[in-house]
């Protein structure tokens, strides 16, 4: 599909884009445009995720910068630019955040790096540390990331009863870019912007 299908009103090519050196080249794969787009505020704050396609009218439009891109091009009427993983607004904006990070399975899996707290090996499962069928309740400070085995073993027993430490104690995750990634996959170029370390 091409851009300015999408409305995008300035083919001509503010700063970013460059031009096209295969005029006619095919359309890149749909799922490059379809991808999410992690956008930073004019101070590189996390703000949250649009999809690529989003993204790339905003730098069309000269609203934002990449700042980390795919090496998928995409192709408007004159210019084809890289498809953003990364932009940043050239406009700082106010946003208010939502007080709380919603506990989801997939944010206790990026807050433990995808692995099993007792382990370290792939996490497949989320653990309560206080079994829930003991009163353990379902909040970020009982709520850990595991892997199929240790769940399997540990069952409805304490980590005191079993012997077993955990690293640290889990905490809920703060920060805007929590508060705003709470329920979403990282896509694994974000995670510098996120604050967050990187994972194998
Ligand atoms: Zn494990």
């Amino acid at each position: 599909m091409s851009l300015t299908a999408l409305g995008s009103s300035s083919a001509a090519g503010p700063p970013g884009p460059r031009r096209d050196p295969r005029p006619g080249s095919p359309v890149p794969a749909a799922a490059a445009m379809t991808a999410a787009c992690l956008l930073l505020n004019a101070t590189y704050e996390p703000l949250g995720v649009v999809s690529s396609r989003r993204a790339v009218v905003l730098v069309l439009a000269a609203k934002a910068e990449p700042v980390d891109v795919s090496d998928v091009l995409c192709h408007a009427e004159l210019v084809a630019l890289p498809v953003p993983v990364v932009v940043r607004l050239t406009r700082y904006v106010r946003v208010p955040y939502p007080a709380h990070v919603p506990l989801s399975r997939r944010a206790v899996f990026t807050r433990d790096g995808s692995t099993c707290v007792y382990c370290g090996a792939a996490a497949t499962s989320i653990d309560h540390v206080w079994p829930r069928s003991r009163g353990g309740t379902h909040t970020w400070d009982n709520v850990v990331a595991a892997c199929r085995r240790c769940n399997h073993t540990k069952a409805d027993r304490s980590l005191a009863e079993l012997g077993w430490s955990l690293p640290q104690p889990p905490r809920a995750p703060s920060g805007s870019a929590w508060r705003l990634l709470g329920h979403r996959a990282v896509d694994p170029r974000w995670r510098a912007w996120l604050g967050l370390p990187d994972v194998a």
